[in-house]
């Protein structure tokens, strides 16, 4: 059985004391069921700290994204190598405000895939099409091509280890979500594409969340869907207790 991963997408918000004052509260209350994974994506410069404040507890923390060079003259970047040293295991690429603002493509998602594999970081993939790609019904397609370059050239086993995030970019921070039948035929319909690309087991093992105004109110019915392995939230990540009510979700 797939495990479930929630993981909570920080985004820009927060100042250090808040973060810090997070992982207090929520280390040790994660549950230490195996069926559940729980990640803390922040930003960078409270990595380090969250780091030592996670320590022994269930809790993982992410990055939300780095470059994909190991090092050099790259002005204001952070690498994976700089990621994996300090206790980082893993990283969002691909997130859609990335690709909107920061001019992220498909082909730069690839380079950083293939070098958080290098570097031992697990990366959350994501994916999703915009309010016109659904009305034109171009949804499938879209997010077929996006799931194909993100992972070309990854072996069968880093595609197992891969997270792919299914966030429709009409559902994020909009308060609007995907109904949990649309969300699993998009989920379905990945990992159709990971079977006739990779193998049969990499489709079997995979996890796919779904990300997208996901909160303690809806995330039982998302997760109780038979191709949504985990969520990636953003708004309702950031208090202690709505946090800790979708991870507990994810142990059901
Ligand atoms: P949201 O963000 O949960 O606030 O919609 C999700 C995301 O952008 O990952």
């Amino acid at each position: 059985m797939r495990k479930k991963v929630i993981a909570g997408n920080w985004k820009m918000n927060k100042l250090k004391a808040d973060a810090d004052q997070f992982m207090e509260q929520v280390a040790d209350k994660v549950p230490s069921d195996e069926q559940v994974e729980a990640i803390v994506c922040a930003p960078y410069l409270y990595l380090p700290s969250l780091v030592e404040k996670a320590k022994g507890s269930k809790v993982k923390i992410g990055a939300q994204n780095m470059h994909f060079e190991e090092e050099g003259a790259y002005t204001g970047e952070v690498s994976p190598t700089m990621l994996k040293d300090i206790g980082v295991t893993h990283v969002i690429l691909g997130h859609s405000e990335r690709r909107e603002y920061f001019a992220e493509t498909d082909e730069t998602v690839n380079k950083k895939a293939k070098a958080a594999f290098q570097h031992e970081l697990t990366p959350i993939v994501c994916v999703g099409e915009t309010l016109e790609q659904r009305e034109a019904n171009e949804t499938k397609s879209h997010v077929e091509s996006q799931v194909k370059q993100a992972l070309e050239g990854l072996t069968e086993d880093q595609v197992v280890e891969t997270i792919i995030a299914y966030e429709p970019i009409w559902a994020i921070g909009t308060g609007k979500t995907a109904s949990s039948e649309d969300a699993n035929e998009v989920c379905a319909h990945i990992r159709q594409v990971i079977k006739s690309t990779v193998s049969e087991k990499a489709a079997k093992q995979v996890v796919i969340q779904y990300g997208g105004s996901v909160k303690p109110a809806n995330i039982d019915e998302l997760l109780g869907q038979s191709d949504v392995d985990g969520a990636l939230v953003g708004g309702a990540s950031l208090e202690p207790d709505s946090f800790l009510q979708l991870v507990e979700a994810g142990a059901k």
